[in-house]
């Protein structure tokens, strides 16, 4: 008998089968105390600086500037004068830095992650499989068309637009950033990004790949800051604005670039309608609702927040659900069991809590499973919402947080009806065993995405986007890379 073997006859039976605690190590993050701005290579220091904290327990993590218009200014500047040498880079020479910086992501992927984790709150399962891979893939991806570009538009003369700036929000820090950057330079252009102000830190860290990569100096800028230094950029003497964020600030966007010729594009937010009829497999659609709307804490703009159930099924449908919320673990973002994390910040706590009273004051009925939060930090406990007409607030505005709504059909007529009722268009999931069902309903889905029998899954080689309030322009694909091109 081996050693192991005789450890386990005498391993005592656990005393019940609750997950042990299984905290990722955050030894591999080196934090600075203070980051300045990262400009035409090098780092510059800001008059002004803000404090960024972990939402799992409000420590502070390192001191950020805030760039003045000033300092965008100077940072477009120096995007400006890289985009001469850098645009008449041969493609395959630009694929090669884009290669470069992939490579470096997926090798440091872990410390990423679990910056991303630290700074943002999401599972570190999350940004450990979900963030950091796609991230890097959407580099491998648009550098793969570097080169191709006359054959990526046959027939078409495709151009560097110039300097795109670009400001993200903080759901998905990092991914936002390859969404944005990995385009804009395989395409020929230059860029200044701004991170969200409660998630500056893995684009921060992101300088470093930039640095390691060699890549020519002024080609990837990034200013920190609040809305301000994202109303300075949009000012600033870019060719282009890419946005994603909330509708309110993408219209006002929108207004101030009427009539300037600079071009943009708007990535706001959804209300998505995830549908399920009664001949679906119910287990896997209950998986689906729940990686729907419950993934990154429901902080996502694509999130099935409202869900259409066939009145047939109902009932299955609310149990069995309510009955997975019960095993979803909630707490330590930083736990490697860990299912739903800490809320991005006290503002968009507050923002959830105000609009979850809202649902009770109407007349919803609210489900929560039992669980314990942690005493510091942001949380908010899975919630679903039953009884839910359909011009509650809760049915009709972004709570960008984990709240389901729960809403029936009859027809898939009235599925449609009811799933388009609403001023965004961003994405959609049906949940059906017939394949034509689903072409019918995709072909009547107003929105960007539409899912079948899976939710929020995203490929870089696949378009994504909206239409009416969720924005346009697409990311993502051949068609992502389209908004940086000037093809007159
Ligand atoms: P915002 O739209 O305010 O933020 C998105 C980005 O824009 C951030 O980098 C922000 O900077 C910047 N910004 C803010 N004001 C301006 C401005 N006037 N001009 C240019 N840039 C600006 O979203 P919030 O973070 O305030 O979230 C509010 C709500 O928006 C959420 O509750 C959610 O409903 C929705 N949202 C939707 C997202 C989506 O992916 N569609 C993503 C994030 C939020 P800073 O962070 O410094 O304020």
């Amino acid at each position: 008998m081996t050693d192991l073997e005789r450890r386990s006859d005498r391993s005592p039976v656990p005393a019940d089968w609750t997950y042990a605690p299984a905290p990722e190590s955050t030894d591999i993050v080196r934090l600075q105390e203070r980051y300045g701005l990262y400009v035409g290579g090098t780092w510059i220091d800001t008059k002004e600086h803000f404090t960024t904290i972990s939402p799992r327990d409000e420590s502070p993590l390192a001191e950020v500037g805030q760039a003045s218009e000033a300092d965008v200014q100077g940072a477009v500047a120096a995007a400006r004068e890289a985009f001469g040498a850098w645009s008449k880079l041969p493609g395959s020479e630009r694929a090669k830095y884009l290669f470069r910086i992939a490579r470096i992501l997926a090798e440091r992927s872990r410390e990423f992650a679990v910056l991303e984790s630290l700074n943002g709150g999401k599972p570190i399962k999350e940004s450990r499989d979900v963030d950091l891979p796609l991230a890097a893939a959407h580099f491998f991806y648009y550098a793969g068309w570097a080169d191709k570009l006359e054959y990526a538009y046959p027939n078409r003369s495709a151009k560097p637009l110039g300097v795109a700036g670009q400001i993200i929000p903080w759901n998905f820090p990092l991914l936002m950033l390859a969404w944005k950057i990995a385009p804009a330079l395989a395409a020929g252009n230059t860029v200044v990004l701004k991170p969200a102000e409660t998630t500056p830190l893995t684009a921060l860290l992101f300088c470093d790949v930039v640095r390691q990569a060699e890549l020519p100096p002024g080609v990837v800028n990034i200013v920190t800051g609040d809305g301000s230094t994202g109303a300075a950029l949009v000012e600033s003497d870019v060719d282009k604005i890419a946005f994603t964020g909330s509708t309110e600030v993408g219209k006002a966007i929108q207004r101030r670039l009427a009539g300037t010729g600079k071009k943009l594009t708007l990535e706001l937010g959804g209300k998505a309608a995830n549908i399920v009829f009664d001949d679906c497999a119910l287990d896997q659609a209950v998986e689906g609702i729940v990686n729907g709307i419950y993934f990154n804490q429901g902080h996502v703009c694509c999130a099935g927040s409202r869900l259409f159930v066939q009145e047939s099924i109902y009932e299955p449908v609310v149990e069995k659900l309510k009955k997975r919320m019960t095993t979803l673990r909630v707490g330590d973002p930083l736990d490697k069991n860990t299912d739903v994390g800490a809320i991005n910040s006290r503002m968009q706590l507050e923002k959830i809590e105000e609009l979850v009273a809202a649902g009770k004051e109407e007349g919803a009925e609210i489900y929560q499973p039992p669980c314990r939060l942690p005493e510091k930090g942001y949380w908010f406990a899975p919630t679903v919402f039953t009884n839910v007409a359909q011009s509650y607030r809760i049915a009709q505005e972004e709570i960008f947080g984990p709240v389901l709504s729960v809403l029936t059909f009859r027809t898939p007529d009235e599925a449609v009806e009811k799933a388009n009722n609403t001023p965004y268009g961003l994405s959609a999931g049906v949940w059906t065993e017939k394949g034509s069902r689903i072409l019918w309903m995709a072909e009547r889905l107003r929105a960007g995405v539409v899912w079948a029998n899976t939710f929020n899954r995203f490929d870089p080689t696949s378009p994504f986007g909206g239409y009416k309030e969720s924005g346009f322009g697409r990311e993502g694909g051949l068609h992502g890379m389209e908004p940086y091109l000037d093809f007159s």
